[in-house]
């Protein structure tokens, strides 16, 4: 099975791919994380891709598809799940035309969607440690002591793509260039299921929702 998981910003993105993968042994390959793999083993593609990320641009469609067509290269037939990319109509074109070519496609895309004052506040809230990854809310997911981190004592910090300018400079690419993606897989690709899915929902029921859709494609 081959699915591609398109969402907002913090839609909930990462849990879902989690339980996803948990229930159906899926590849889980996640644009984000193998750029920040390269970016901290200090790789070609991680120093070129750092300035792009840091600002909340997009690294350019030719250095993505590159490393996302090898990485889906080395997965089984068990399928994978696409996360965070395509993300814009050229990774997408390009994404078909790579699976195409080894007579494959996308069987089924999911769209998580959450409003723009959640977006907002969920981000400019988010603290995260800078030791083991841990991340906190001011609000929403407290740290037992203000400001420091329950696993390891480190001292919370906001990243660097989370200052509230980044967040509008990533939104504003979310609405210029991946809400096309949301479009091109809803009119122009009918041989994919499409799924536009409420993230506002609790995440338990966003999840039984899309194992209600994924259940059917893998007993077909
Ligand atoms: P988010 O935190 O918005 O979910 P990710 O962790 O998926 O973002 O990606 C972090 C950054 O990596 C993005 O802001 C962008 O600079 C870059 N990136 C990730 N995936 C892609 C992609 N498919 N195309 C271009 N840039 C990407």
């Amino acid at each position: 099975m081959r699915v591609v998981l398109l969402a907002t910003p913090e839609a909930g993105k990462g849990t879902q791919c989690k339980n996803i993968v948990d229930r159906y042994g899926l590849v889980h390959l996640s644009s984000g994380d193998i750029l920040r793999r390269q970016r901290a083993e200090s790789t070609d593609l991680g120093e070129k891709a750092q300035t792009y990320m840091d600002s909340g641009a997009l690294v350019p469609d030719g250095l993505i598809v590159e490393m996302m067509v090898s990485a889906i290269s080395k997965t089984t037939d068990a399928g994978f799940i696409l996360d965070g990319f395509p993300r814009t109509v050229n990774q997408a074109v390009e994404l078909d035309k790579a699976l195409t070519g080894n007579s494959q496609k996308v069987d089924i895309v999911l769209n998580l969607e959450v409003g723009e004052d959640v977006i907002i506040d969920r981000i400019s809230g988010r603290r995260s440690c800078p030791q083991c990854g841990a991340v906190y809310h001011i609000e929403n997911l407290k740290p037992k002591v203000e400001g420091i981190c329950d696993n390891d004592g480190a001292r919370l910090i906001q990243r660097p793509d989370d200052s509230s300018d980044v967040v509008r400079n990533r939104l504003k690419t979310y609405h210029q260039q991946t809400k096309p993606v949301v479009d091109y897989y809803k009119n122009c690709r009918s041989e994919i299921e499409f799924y536009d899915i409420d993230a506002n929902e609790a995440a338990g029921k966003v999840k039984a929702f899309i194992f209600e859709k994924l259940d059917v494609l893998v007993s077909v």
